[in-house]
């Protein structure tokens, strides 16, 4: 019997374009380079280039009745081009949850399309980089979880949202990075374990100091593993030394030297937030210690010019996902492309989120 191999991926950079006139293309590109507000990166040539793609698209996303969503951390031409909604992965899981599509096509990394499943079991999570992982997620297996629970059998275990399916399915309670200081403040008992992020664990072990033992995991984000409070420090001192009012914003996934230095802390939604009020009170030299995409979001939603200095950095799982991997999975989506869960993952997964929508309350 003959098997029947999925369909090779898109190749990118190589589409036949010639479905749209020269004038739906050029309008596409000018609505592109309006919304992504960055000239010199995103000028009219680049985005005459992935108009087609995105018209195809948000074509195939009306005719297949497929909600889009799209983390913070991908490219431009992702949030502004064809995402139909723009978050973190917790926001964004509610909103598939929520949203009256049937199919859902995530465009982010791997444990954030598992989440969507986990919470919208009966619809058809689409992700279209199976490749797309994560160096946190990665970090912990379920037998990690189990062999670290055998250690410590009385201690509940809490994990971070950026964990897999089968780490959540083991897990007690799931947190985000703007609720786990309150989660873990409000279990009973006075012991937990962290899993796996160490540097939320060491800024809870410090929270939670003299009330509660928090035996913590070894994993990090390589991305904002990168940033040191060494490089705050020098920034702020060039900053001053010319007169500028330099506003440091940090997210909590950074060593605990880096929060020490900052003016505020918050999740990706919170950093954005805060950025764009302080931009609106005339704040305007700004410092993002995270990745790139909320730095591209900040420049492209804020009304008032803004000065961000020091470098964002990249992640390169993040990155991993273009345009050419969505019109893919849109057109003819291969079995990898598509979140299959086993069932008593997903409730026992399930559980673990439930537990937190209940103690955020
Ligand atoms: S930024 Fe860090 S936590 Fe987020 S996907 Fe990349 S490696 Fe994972």
């Amino acid at each position: 019997m003959a098997i029947e191999l999925p369909p090779p991926p898109l190749q990118r950079g190589r589409l036949n374009h010639s479905k749209y006139s020269e004038f739906e293309i050029e309008k596409e590109a000018k609505r592109l380079k309006d919304a992504i507000k960055q000239p010199f990166r995103w000028s009219f040539e680049t985005c005459m280039s992935i108009a087609p793609l995105t018209l195809e698209i948000n074509q195939l996303k009306q005719d297949k009745d497929v909600f889009l969503i799209a983390h913070s951390y991908q490219t431009p031409d992702i949030t502004y081009g064809v995402a139909d909604s723009v978050a973190d992965s917790y926001a964004l899981s509610k909103e598939a949850r929520d949203a009256p599509q049937k199919t859902i096509l995530f465009s982010s990394v791997r444990f954030m399309a598992e989440t969507a499943k986990i919470v919208s079991p009966y619809k058809t999570v689409l992700h279209p980089s199976p490749e797309a992982g994560c160096s946190l997620s990665d970090a912990i297996t379920a037998q990690d979880v189990r062999d670290i629970r055998a250690k410590y059998p009385e201690l509940p275990v809490v994990c971070y949202i950026n964990t897999s399916a089968e780490v959540k399915a083991e897990c007690d309670v799931c947190v985000t990075s703007s609720n786990y200081l309150k989660i873990c403040e409000r279990l009973p008992g006075d012991g937990l374990i962290f899993v796996p992020d160490r540097f939320m664990g060491k800024h809870l072990q410090n929270h939670l100091a003299g009330k509660k033992d928090v035996i913590i995991f070894d994993g990090e984000c390589e991305v904002h593993a990168a940033f040191t409070g060494e490089k705050i420090r020098t920034w702020r001192r060039r900053a001053r030394d010319v007169g500028m009012d330099l506003q440091v914003l940090s997210h909590p996934e950074c060593d605990t030297d880096v929060l020490e230095e900052s003016d505020f802390v918050g999740s990706s939604e919170v950093l954005m937030e805060e950025a764009l009020r302080l931009a609106s009170i005339g704040k305007k030299d700004l410092m993002m210690i995270t990745e790139c995409g909320t730095t591209d979001r900040v420049l492209a939603e804020s009304k008032q010019d803004l000065n961000i200095v020091g470098a964002c950095v990249m992640c390169r799982h993040m990155k991993t996902t273009q345009l050419e991997d969505i019109l893919q999975a849109l057109r003819d989506p291969r079995p990898d492309q598509i979140i299959d869960l086993e069932l008593s993952v997903i409730e026992r997964a399930s559980n673990c989120l439930d537990e937190m929508f209940r103690l955020a309350e």
